[in-house]
């Protein structure tokens, strides 16, 4: 188990006390992915064959456009378009639109599907960063998993913090089987569910609070932890920060 890697950013983001230590470390990679992305990387040729041969989902080529070096990014597209033209000419030259089925032609709205359309699918899912993203958020989620077991002060960072996101609190309970044992999974089972639980309640109340703090009667009432319980409640069901300003090349 690589530790040190790992470990200190993790730590930090239970530090941190966010609504969800992973979203933290999720927007941490995504940040770094960017900037990589439209830093120096994007003139090294095995760089640009993977952002040619993958593309970007839409969410990031939103981010992209955003973070400033639109010169880089033309780069990147230009290139991309040529592979994706040579892609869709061997594609499409043998493309004929599939025959539906009787049972498909009975449920008209089911779409058919067929290798072409499959492979467009899958082209239309696939993403440089998202890709680089994945590979380092496992390890962090593995790296969370054997802290959990061999180390008391994170158990604790772990039961004083606010839980998870909807979101990474699922991916948890996927992983949870493959990374724990006996007693260890009962435990994380038991306090993830309970926290998970607590969690949504607090918000819940949180955003009650907010909107009770609207009515003039309340105007002089405290806010309580209610100024930002609606970003707060949005990234627990959602994991995103929608608070955020856009992620901008620093000058
Ligand atoms: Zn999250
Ligand atoms: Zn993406």
């Amino acid at each position: 188990m690589k530790d040190n890697l790992y470990t200190i950013p993790l730590t930090d983001a239970f530090t941190a006390h966010d609504e969800c230590p992973f979203c933290f470390i999720h927007r941490t990679l995504e940040q770094d992915a960017i900037s990589f992305t439209l830093g120096a990387s994007y003139m090294e040729d095995d760089i640009r064959a993977e952002t040619d041969h993958l593309g970007f989902c839409k969410d990031h080529y939103k981010k992209l456009y955003d973070y400033g070096n639109r010169l880089g990014l033309a780069f990147i597209l230009h290139t991309h378009y040529q592979k994706l033209e040579k892609d869709l000419d061997k594609l499409l030259s043998s493309t004929e639109l599939p025959s539906p089925g009787f049972f498909e032609r009975m449920k008209r709205s089911t779409p058919a599907s067929s290798p072409t359309t499959d492979s467009l699918h899958k082209q239309l899912d696939s993403c440089y960063i998202c890709e680089r993203i994945d590979r380092n958020f496992t390890r962090y989620m593995e790296t969370f998993f054997h802290l959990l077991q061999t180390n008391d002060e994170f158990k604790a960072l772990f039961l004083n913090s606010k839980g998870m996101c909807l979101e990474h609190f699922t991916m948890l309970l996927e992983m949870a089987p493959s990374q724990l044992k006996g007693e260890n999974k009962t435990f994380f089972l038991e306090t993830s569910k309970k926290m998970m639980k607590e969690n949504l309640k607090r918000i819940e109340d949180e955003i009650g609070w907010f909107i009770d703090k609207n009515d003039y009667r309340n105007a002089s009432a405290p806010w309580k932890n209610s100024q930002d319980a609606l970003p707060r409640g949005i990234q627990k069901l959602a994991g995103i920060y929608v608070q955020d300003e856009p992620f901008k090349k620093a000058h």
